[in-house]
């Protein structure tokens, strides 16, 4: 078993690292949350004073933080400092492709092997310990990587070089944002055509309309499987947490010049939908919007 420095214990962080320990991994748990820290605790991690001691001796450096200016904060205050010769770096922030390209390319001047893996699935995943995580990194950084991040997850895919797992994230979610608006649309647009929105969803689920913001996560209540929809639009995956993948998106766009409209689109819905006072309801909530003529 290994000794794992873990650092950014919340929603995400809080689960992942109790995985850890439950794997029976000597985990050095540390965040600037004194509540957060004592969870981990509770669950099985060792508290660390700083990020600095939980570096410290350990075999892998995970990393759940907000953005890319707290892992570069993290990694150029404390990791490189601290870390023991031959340490692996993983951080499964979801966080901009440059900064993760650049944060692995400082480690890699100091001998340590660095992989970007941010997951997709949300809190109730990484608590159950199925997150999918896509990972960006040389061959065997990946390979060092798999068995830690397998403790955490249900699915672990190699997307690429540095940056790689960053890319492949954004990506999935600039798709979802634009699927989920146009599912909500056509179906605002199907109940004023006076068709019955279970019918409607019988007939696009098995015809080539069909797609993941209809089958698994249908925006109307009481259609389809059991969604948040069906709880006022509440847990889920926050409009929040849309809106910052969807503008991780539209930056990555513009630092190459992919022309993306609909990412552009999405990105500004969201946009207004979290300007109404709505960034903690579910993603799907914004056929709310567009059902009042606000799209
Ligand atoms: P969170 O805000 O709940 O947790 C972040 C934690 O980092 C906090 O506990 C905070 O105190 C800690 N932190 C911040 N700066 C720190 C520092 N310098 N040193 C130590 N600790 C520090 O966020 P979260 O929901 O756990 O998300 C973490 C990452 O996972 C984000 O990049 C997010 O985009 C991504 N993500 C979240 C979800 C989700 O459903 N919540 C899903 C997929 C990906």
């Amino acid at each position: 078993m290994a000794r794992i420095a873990f650092i950014g214990l919340g929603n995400m962080g809080g689960g992942m690292a109790a995985n850890l320990a439950a794997k029976g991994h000597d985990v050095r748990a540390f965040d600037l949350s004194t509540d957060a820290l004592d969870r981990a605790v509770a669950a099985g991690c060792q508290a660390a004073a700083s990020a600095a001691e939980a570096v410290a001796g350990a075999d892998a450096v995970v990393t759940m933080l907000p953005a890319g200016r707290h892992v570069e904060q993290v990694y150029e205050g404390d990791v490189f400092a601290h870390a023991a010769p031959g340490a692996l770096l993983l951080d499964c922030s979801t966080i901009d492709v440059d900064t993760a390209r650049r944060v692995a390319a400082a480690a890699a001047a100091r001998g340590l092997a660095a992989v970007d893996a941010p997951v997709s699935g949300g809190i109730a995943a990484a608590a159950g310990g199925t997150l999918t995580f896509m990972v960006g990194g040389a061959d065997d950084a990946f390979a060092r990587a798999e068995p830690f991040l397998s403790a955490m997850g249900k699915a672990v895919i190699h997307a690429g070089g540095n940056g790689a797992g960053q890319a492949a994230k954004i990506c999935n979610n600039m798709l979802l944002g634009a699927s989920m608006v146009a599912t909500c649309e056509t179906f605002n647009l199907a109940n004023k055509l006076g068709l019955d929105a279970q019918t409607f969803f019988d007939i696009a689920s098995r015809a080539s309309g069909q797609c993941w913001s209809m089958t698994s996560y249908c925006p109307v209540p009481g259609v389809g499987p059991e969604t948040p929809a069906d709880h006022d639009y509440q847990g889920g995956f926050a409009t929040a947490l849309m809106l910052k993948d969807l503008r991780l998106a539209m930056e990555a766009a513009g630092s190459v010049s992919a022309d993306v409209p609909m990412g552009e689109k999405a990105a500004e819905l969201y946009q207004k939908f979290a300007d109404d006072g709505e960034g903690g309801r579910d993603f799907s909530g914004i056929i709310k919007m567009l059902e009042a003529g606000r799209g």
